[in-house]
Formats: structure tokens, sequence, C-alpha cells
């Protein structure tokens, strides 16, 4: 697979700022897969933690490969599991230098129990610990990784309260051009996944299309999404250059420029990630 990668597309190095490298799909061949990222130019990852455990993993990552980073916090969906106050122990991993945002973190209607009490109980949840994270970026300078699904208006509403001392990212970005201004006039960036390359992505191409350069990250959401050609199959850091392809030739613009401009603004959303020299 990789054989079939022309010179020209190793060339342009990128950064995945959203994988779950720490997911048990990689247990088995983690090394396989940093060593594929190299090989195409993905010179930096970001893994992103979904609960307290999972964020120390990703740590350990961190401090194991020189171009692995971390996110540590507690993902929506596993919110009803969560400890009442988080942010005593996110203030805590937030001190270690290769922690580079706080996430994620967020909203999502999506999966929601069907009991009426329940669903209102997990939004609830979802939003406190949400605030939680949004406190500590702002205490500590750090961005904020957010996952949003099927509840946009309520999500980009308590950014709101914040924004104005804390940069967010709205990650695996679909929804459309108004919802996608509104978040930008606050501070916030997007990122797009293999999303853009699927042959049912025009809107989502289209959301690309309305995306500043400097407001545009791409990431894998390994081991979910994986772009065409690998659709369907265990996504990893390496299938990043399909997507880079597919947003290049959206924008009009060549690899190498799209490499230096998303790697820019992943070096200024993410304070610690330090630019390669
Ligand atoms: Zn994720």
């Amino acid at each position: 697979m990789l054989r079939a990668l022309k010179v020209t597309e190793v060339m342009a190095i990128f950064y995945d700022t959203h994988a779950h490298l720490t997911d048990e799909a990689f247990l088995a061949d983690l090394e396989a897969v940093l060593d594929r990222a190299r090989h195409v130019g993905i010179q930096k990852i970001v893994v992103i933690g979904t609960d307290l455990e999972d964020s120390q993993r990703c740590i350990q990552l961190a401090e194991r490969y020189l171009e692995v980073y971390a996110v540590v916090g507690w993902h929506p969906n596993e919110a009803l599991r969560a400890p009442g106050d988080l942010r005593p122990v996110l203030r805590n991993l937030a001190r270690h230098p290769k922690v580079v945002a706080l996430g994620e973190t967020g909203m999502d209607a999506f999966r929601l129990p069907p009991d009426e009490t329940r669903r209102a109980l997990t939004l609830e949840r979802q939003e406190l610990l949400f605030r939680q994270h949004l406190e500590v970026a702002a205490e500590t300078g750090l961005s904020c990784v957010v996952h949003q699904r099927a509840i946009f208006d309520r999500a980009l509403a308590i950014y709101a309260e914040y924004a104005a001392h804390v940069r967010a990212v709205f990650h695996c970005f679909a929804e459309g051009s108004e919802a996608l201004h509104r978040l930008l006039a606050l501070g916030g960036i997007v990122s797009f996944t293999g999303l853009v390359t699927f042959r049912n992505g025009e809107a989502v191409r289209q959301t690309v299309t309305a995306t500043p350069l400097d407001a545009l990250m791409l990431e894998t959401d390994a081991p979910y999404l994986a772009p065409e050609p690998h659709r369907g199959r265990r996504c990893e850091p390496f299938h990043l250059i399909e997507t880079a392809k597919a947003v290049a030739a959206v924008k009009g613009i060549s690899l190498e420029e799209l490499s230096r401009t998303t790697c820019q603004v992943a070096e200024r959303f993410f304070p610690r990630l330090r630019p390669v020299s």
C-alpha cells in the first residue's frame, strides 16, 4: 500500500490532530502504525483521552514517543460515569509538558438513553463536564478539543460563555457554513476527518470550501472514519494523507501549501506543540 504512494505525496508533512491511539484496536501493532505514519510524513500525532484512565495512557504514549502529544479529558458519551468534579485532576494533568489541550469534551445528543428523564440527566452531566473542561482551559491557557453531535446550538452557546478566554476546535466538523461562521466569530476553529473523502460527503466538502485556511486542521479520529480508499477498515494516522489530498483538491491548493497552513494552525492552537525545525 505504501509503495503505491508517489514521491510528491510523501514530501508534504502533516499533523494528525485527533487520534485515539490508546484504543484497543492499536494494542497489537502500535509500533507499525507509528512507522507507517512517519513514512508518509505525519510528523506529529495528538492522541485524545476519553476518560481519566485513558488520558493517563495518552500521556504515557506521549512520554514514550517523541512525535506523540496528549489531550486529557472526559468524553461526553461517558458522562454518566464521570466523577462529580474533574477540575482538580485536569489541572494536575495539564501541568505535563506534553499535554497540549483539554478534551475531548462537549455534548452528544445522538447517542442518548431512550428514557426522557435519563436523557435530560445525561445532557446535564455532559454540560457540567464541558464547563469544567472550559474552566480549566481558561485557567491554564490550554485550548479545548470539542466533540459535538446533534446539539450544535447548545454546545456553541456554552462555548460562547468562555470563548473570550479559550480557543476551541470543534472536531470532525460536519455542520453547514452558517454554523461554521458562528463558531469562527467566537474565535473557534474546526478540523476535518475522512468524511471529506466519502462519496456522500458533498455537504462536508462545501463546509471545507467555506472554511478559511487559518481556521482549519486535519485529523483522522482513528480508529474511526477511515477515508477512502480505506473506508470501512481500521483508520490509522497514515490515512491522513487521503484526507489532506481531498481538502487540498477542494481548496484548489497544493499539498505543500496545505501542509504549511494546517501545521501553522495546529502549532498556534496547541501551544505546546513545537514546530518542526
Ligand atoms: Zn475523538
